[in-house]
């Protein structure tokens, strides 16, 4: 039998270094993606759940979080994917929303939403912050974003699309 050896703070302190694999500046914790640890006799248990379901990045992270816990001497780990309740918008912290600003990719507005948001709301230009922006297509480089394009700085950018 494994005697546990780590306590969930310092778990949740290891995994707070590991980024968003899609939006390096923010961590999986500050996306609101690490729900959980659970320490138990027998090991460890993190709970992920992904922003998007089929998000590529999936793979990506559940190998940064066992080799993230390996290298920190932490066994056995199990990785488990939850997709209920479903990721939110909500989870994100806004350290998360203001690096997303900083890096380019203009943060979600709502965090319950629905297709409205394309045809009723200003996504602000993170860059020069002009509400005089329009929608280049849903889908940016990932299905996570869209792609939209500032008419004042004429730079095109993402924004980080709610849930729905
Ligand atoms: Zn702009």
């Amino acid at each position: 039998m494994v005697k546990s050896k780590h306590t969930r703070e310092q778990i949740f302190d290891l995994l707070s270094a590991i980024p968003d694999p899609e939006i390096p500046v923010v961590s999986i914790r500050e996306m609101g993606m690490l729900r959980d640890v659970f320490v138990t006799d027998q090991g460890y248990e993190i709970i992920i759940t992904p922003t998007y379901t089929g998000c590529p990045a999936m793979g990506i992270i559940e190998a940064d979080v066992k080799m993230t816990l390996e290298i920190a001497g932490v066994k056995p780990v199990k990785v488990s994917l939850v997709y209920d309740p479903a990721w939110t918008t909500d989870w994100m912290s806004d350290v998360a929303k203001e690096k997303l600003r900083k890096y380019g990719i203009a943060p979600p507005l709502h965090s319950s939403c629905n297709q409205d948001v394309f045809a009723h709301n200003i996504i602000q230009c993170p860059r020069c912050h002009s509400g005089d922006t329009v929608l280049l297509s849903r889908f940016g480089s990932t299905a996570c974003k869209s792609l939209y394009k500032c008419n004042d700085c004429k730079e095109p950018f993402e924004y980080f699309k709610c849930h729905f």
